[in-house]
């Protein structure tokens, strides 16, 4: 796939896994009302590239990637 981070441990997950996590990632969204989606937007950082967590990238602390 174009899209993709190869630093992002999300990325770089099967895709089978990838689909249980978004899955997951959804009920849980659904079962707050949203909140936990809310909370995700806006305290957590998250990559240009493919919208994952910052926080589940490799990369130094001032952003960059590690290539
Ligand atoms: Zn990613
Ligand atoms: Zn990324």
């Amino acid at each position: 796939m174009a899209s993709g981070c190869r630093d992002c441990r999300t990325c770089t997950m099967p895709g089978v896994m990838r689909a249980m996590l978004k899955w997951s990632v959804g009920l849980a969204h659904l079962c707050t009302c949203g909140i936990s989606w809310v909370v995700k937007r806006g305290f957590y950082r998250h990559c240009p590239q493919c919208k994952h967590l910052d926080s589940r990238h490799q990369r130094r602390r001032d952003g960059s990637f590690m290539d």
